[in-house]
């Protein structure tokens, strides 16, 4: 299965084996041909003009953003182009309003799911997202709690004082479609909009193996048993740091029971039903998540299998 937006940050070649290497990142920075994407908090600044979420090192330097390390991305294979990623604070946003025509902030998720950036683009913009999220959360050290210090372009995060290194965080989830072979059952939780139905999903624990997770997650869930767990796909998320792990799994019959503490209802839809929900038709008014998420993926599988 392709999951088409938030997919996968294809585009560039991460050079993980040189990220160490700061005076190459340096000089990637300052090649006139390195471009700069730009994180005003949780959102990305984009131009209004082709260049889109790429900033020059000149445009970077009239807003004065430059100040701070750039994670690095990657380079783009074909010219070998380094590619970064900035934090801007709210002035430095604004002065680079005051010279580039900028489209009104948006969120991520709506940008995937408007199509106005290359799918590409979105994951690198989902990376910066989860990558700096993660160094905002481990400016300290765990095990001896003095101020950390990035590096590796930002792949790292090292304490001097006791020498531990501390890595990106990524937090595995399980997400799910579970039939009983004619049906597949979908939940509303209390944080989704109204009408909107998904696949059960929940975060792996330590100890578990993925069909571990699916089985607890429908039964603390549901109440269900569910047996013959396959992965199908894969997704990062990066609200904030998330891999999502999309499994099918059969239902065994039995008695419905949800944990109203999380599903405020779960219902079966019939693979009829469930065309009409990719379509956007079901005559409920009944809605799922658009095809930026994994779930919408998962759906379209069971409603138009191959
Ligand atoms: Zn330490």
């Amino acid at each position: 299965m392709t999951v088409t937006l938030l997919g996968s940050a294809s585009l560039l070649d991460r050079q993980s084996g040189r990220r160490g290497d700061a005076a190459y990142l340096c000089a990637l920075a300052a090649d006139p041909a390195a471009r700069f994407l730009i994180m005003a908090g949780h959102t990305p600044l984009i131009a209004a003009d082709p260049s889109g979420l790429w900033f020059s090192a000149a445009a970077i330097q009239r807003a004065a953003i430059g100040d701070a390390e750039p994670l690095f991305l990657g380079i783009l294979p074909s010219s070998q182009a380094g590619y970064f990623a900035l934090s801007a604070c709210e002035a430095s946003a604004a002065k680079l309003a005051s010279h580039t025509d900028l489209h009104a902030p948006t969120d991520i998720r709506t940008i995937a799911s408007s199509g106005s950036l290359p799918a590409g683009d979105v994951a690198l913009a989902g990376l910066a997202r989860s990558l700096f999220a993660w160094h905002e959360s481990a400016r300290h050290c765990g095990w001896c709690g003095a101020k950390t210090a990035m590096t590796d372009g930002g792949w790292k995060r090292r304490c001097e004082p006791c020498g531990k290194d501390t890595f990106p965080r990524l937090d595995p989830v399980v997400i799910m479609l579970v039939t009983d072979g004619e049906s597949c059952i979908l939940a509303h939780e209390p944080r989704y909009k109204p009408g909107m139905f998904s696949c059960p999903a929940g975060y792996i624990e330590p100890g578990e193996d993925i069909a571990h997770a699916v089985r607890r997650e429908i039964h603390e869930e549901l109440g269900l048993t569910v047996t013959d767990v396959a992965i199908t796909s894969s997704q990062p998320w990066p609200f904030p740091h998330s891999l999502m792990i999309g499994c099918t799994a059969i239902c065994l019959p039995g008695p419905l029971n949800i944990d109203p503490a999380e599903i405020v209802e779960a219902r079966w839809f019939t693979r009829g039903e469930a065309t009409q929900l990719v379509a956007g038709t079901h005559p409920d008014g009944v809605w799922i998540p658009g095809p930026q998420a994994i779930a919408h993926h998962l759906i379209r599988a069971f409603a138009e299998p191959a």
